[in-house]
């Protein structure tokens, strides 16, 4: 079992041990016979730093708990010369430890403030590299849910816990002794010893991982999104540091939107919602006009196309209609006319074809588009009386079309 230095002293950053084994593959890595790293566990992520031997230097990328009770540390590369029995230093990243007792002594916190105020107790916790989230457990999902209300409540309980600077004790006590404290959650183990983490007259649970000493030194708590989860409700929070740089970023965010709209960063969501309006109504505004556009452009072509075998066939390419317009176009051209064939075309945006009769005419506008789009190298198809489809350029597009009503001539 490797002597973790962290259970004592959270803010021991660096230490000397004696190395107990050497691993060299799959990754280099060492067993000390005591550490300060902490190992990934308990929702917390491990500790990253430094190995030191003489002048030989090396990254600690990863520390893993392993099932024997052992620490494994590894490292970007071995260090040379060192065996079982070395003297080895160790130094954490006193940032990221920092920044993980802030985190989750935030978790205990926060998890305390949902039970003490809804009975809502945390059942997973959750430390990612840029925000933590806890999972409440609430029992009757169909009829109660976790209000903003609650939220608030929550995070404002919890900062307060953390303004009156509350001590954060480290105790161990017996498997019967900790039955007796109750404890916010006893952990499922046969161990006899439990560790538990003390804020003073306000939680008690049992945890293995590292806690700040006073609850002042969380700074903040900031509570984010709240999703709804198997069991209950995810909430996520950022603590210390990270309450600081996600509202840095959140109010980046706001700022660059709020210049878009020239507004000030707390009208933001009333500017977007005008906007949006906007677009709903100019977008069915479009739709109109491209309608009276359409019937327009269908009556023009059809008085401009004379009738031959007792049908008008109407032969367009377009450089600039969507092919929107073009579906639009060929439904009035073949509704105003009982007798209309219309092979349409457009260059772009898209390079697209629609070719469309009138009911009752007797030819398949599916298999002449099937037909046409071979020999331009795209794809389409349709019913019998309408037809659409796509070419990879618009080179070719009229003598395309120009082929196919030589077709339906003949
Ligand atoms: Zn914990």
């Amino acid at each position: 079992m490797t002597d973790r230095l962290y259970y004592h002293d959270s803010f021991l950053y660096n230490f000397d041990a004696e190395v107990r084994s050497v691993v060299e593959t799959p990754r280099p890595a060492l067993i000390l016979d005591r550490t300060a790293f902490y190992p990934t566990s308990g929702g917390q992520i491990h500790d990253t730093g430094w190995l030191i031997s003489g002048q030989e230097k090396h990254h600690v990328t990863e520390v893993v708990d392993a099932e024997d009770g052992q620490v494994v540390h590894y490292l970007e590369a071995p260090l040379k010369d060192v065996k079982p029995g070395s003297r080895i230093r160790g130094e954490l990243d006193p940032t990221r430890r920092r920044d993980h007792m802030q985190q989750h002594s935030a978790q205990h916190v926060l998890s305390a403030a949902f039970v003490r105020l809804f009975n809502m107790p945390t059942v997973s916790f959750h430390m990612a590299d840029d925000y933590c989230s806890i999972d409440l457990k609430i029992d009757d999902l169909d009829t109660s849910s976790l209000s903003k209300d609650q939220i608030e409540s929550a995070e404002h309980l919890a900062n307060e816990i953390v303004l009156e600077n509350r001590a954060v004790d480290v105790r161990f006590v017996t498997r019967d002794e900790a039955e007796k404290l109750g404890l916010r959650k006893l952990p499922p183990t046969e161990r006899d010893e439990l560790r538990l983490i003390d804020i003073r007259d306000f939680d008690l649970t049992a945890c293995g991982g590292t806690h700040v000493s006073n609850t002042g030194q969380i700074g903040s708590i900031l509570l984010r999104k709240s999703e709804k989860v198997r069991h209950g409700y995810r909430v996520e929070f950022v603590a210390g540091g990270r309450a600081i740089s996600t509202a840095r970023r959140d109010f980046s965010a706001l700022t660059e939107a709020a210049v878009l709209f020239s507004a000030h960063i707390y009208d933001v969501p009333q500017q977007a919602r005008k906007s949006l309006d906007e677009i709903k109504s100019l977008r069915k505004q479009r739709e109109q006009s491209q309608d009276e556009l359409a019937a327009a452009q269908a009556a023009a072509l059809l008085a401009e196309t004379p009738e031959s075998h007792d049908r008008k066939l109407v032969v367009r390419t377009f450089s600039d209609r969507d092919l929107n317009f073009l579906k639009l176009l060929a439904q009035k051209l073949t509704r105003q006319s009982p007798a209309v064939i219309a092979l349409l075309a457009t260059e772009s945006p898209q390079p697209a074809l629609v070719f469309a009769q009138s009911a009752g005419q007797p030819h398949d506008m599916g298999a002449l588009l099937k037909e046409t789009m071979a020999k331009l190298g795209g794809r389409g198809g349709g019913s019998k009386d309408l037809a659409q489809g796509g070419a990879p350029q618009s080179a070719g597009l009229a003598a395309a079309l120009a082929a196919a009503a030589q077709s339906l001539a003949s």
